[in-house]
């Protein structure tokens, strides 16, 4: 015989206590709420995180990539069951994206733990170090390193001033070595489930307060650089000119124009400089970034082609060198279907209004779904806005949301991921 428990109960004002506390925690002077993960700050919020899940009686641990991690001891299945997210933001950010999914998974151990109801798994808990892309171009630092993605290439990226990632890291206290091989043994993980806030208008649109994420953006980035010829401005004629600037804005909207051409395609550039930084001499070299996003590997790849062509065409028109440098292709991650059908079968008998959806942002489920079944819930944005001091969600979403995350921990406490 069990002992007796009550049914656990999600406490709204935790969750509100919670999140303010964390948006108290911002870097001085910038704007928004601003908690790089490369910055002091966030070291701050990642300790007091640990310091909460303490509090719920977790142990806890920093691992070797910064990663936050808490478990809630089961009754012995030896199996686990995973939930995070990250409390870094993007400059100028909000008090939601993220955080929820962190202070939502420590509420579903502190209304386990006060209902008296114990898991057979152990329930684990992670605060993902540097989930948002930091000034080295790399985002899901602490995901990757956990499932043993994270390589020596990636610590040796620098920034515009010549610095490394690794300094960087060794910098906030993340030994870049302990990172490297932070890779965590998660094979007694049965599942890894996120919370997060949608950071676009689907939901509101469609009036559900759950998303179920479906799918994940695959991502692909490169750098193009154009080798024109500066000249005089005034005296060179139009059909001489070899204008670097004009072949990498063809290029800008080449990448505008290939995106359009899908329903969940999308393509963005920026980062654009022109050499020389005048307007009475024809720019010798222009650089830009860009990227392609999409649910479909087999398109991104279609797309890199087709930018890489137009690119060309783009430099031949005008005697420019054209080098388009791709990154490592981002595949699209799909969510496991049982999870997603567990996740479902919770929403719906809790009576929530939800929409299946794909997510265009990047999370860390994205990462740990090459490793572990995994499962995504969304709660809706306001207006659909994010990454931006605007971004809101309502806190009565937010409490149905970290509902539907304990109920679906209980529904695959007891019947595994099928
Ligand atoms: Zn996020």
């Amino acid at each position: 015989m069990s002992r007796p428990f009550t049914q656990p109960t999600v406490v709204a004002d935790r969750l509100d206590a919670g999140l303010r506390a964390l948006a108290g925690l911002v870097e001085p002077g910038r704007p928004g709420w601003t908690r790089t993960a490369l910055g002091e700050v966030d070291r701050d919020a990642r300790e007091l995180v640990r310091r909460w899940m303490a509090d719920a009686g977790m142990e806890t641990r920093v691992d070797g990539a910064g990663n936050v991690v808490g478990r809630l001891r089961g009754t012995g299945s030896g199996r686990t069951i995973m939930l995070g997210s990250h409390t870094d933001t993007v400059v100028g950010g909000g008090r939601f994206d993220g955080t929820v999914g962190v202070v939502g998974a420590l509420e579903v151990v502190r209304a386990l733990r006060e209902s008296g109801r114990r898991l057979e798994h152990d329930l684990v808990v992670v605060d993902f170090f540097d989930e948002e892309p930091n000034e080295f171009g790399l985002s899901c630092v602490g995901s990757r390193a956990m499932v043993g993605e994270l390589t020596r290439e990636h610590l040796e990226m620098h920034d515009e001033e010549g610095r490394t990632l690794a300094d960087a890291l060794a910098r906030v206290g993340v030994d870049p070595g302990a990172a490297l091989t932070a890779r965590a043994d998660l094979s007694d993980v049965d599942v890894f489930v996120e919370l997060h806030i949608e950071q676009g208008p689907y939901l509101e649109q469609q009036g559900a307060s759950i998303g179920l994420v479906e799918s994940i953006t695959g991502i692909s980035r490169f750098r193009a650089l154009f080798s024109g010829r500066a000249d005089h401005a005034g005296t060179t004629p139009m059909d001489v000119r070899r204008d670097a600037g004009c072949a990498a804005a063809g290029t800008v909207l080449a990448v505008e124009r290939i995106a359009g051409e899908g329903a969940l395609t999308k393509g963005t550039s920026g980062a654009v400089t022109f050499t020389p930084a005048a307007v009475n001499v024809v720019t010798a070299t222009a650089e830009f970034r860009g990227e392609f996003r999409g649910p479909e590997a087999e398109w991104l790849r279609h797309a890199q082609d087709r930018l890489t062509a137009a690119a060309q065409e783009e430099g031949e028109r005008r005697q420019v060198g054209v080098d388009v440098e791709w990154l490592p292709l981002q595949e699209p991650a799909p969510m496991a279907p049982g999870v997603l059908g567990t996740l479902t079968g919770v929403v719906d008998a809790l009576g929530l209004s939800a929409s299946r959806l794909f997510s265009g942002a990047e999370h860390d489920a994205a990462v740990l779904a090459r490793s572990v079944p995994t499962g995504m819930l969304f709660v809706p944005s306001r207006d659909g806005r994010s990454h931006c001091p605007e971004e809101w969600t309502d806190l009565d979403d937010i409490a149905a949301g970290v509902t539907a995350l304990l109920h679906s921990v209980l529904a695959l406490d007891e019947g595994g991921v099928r």
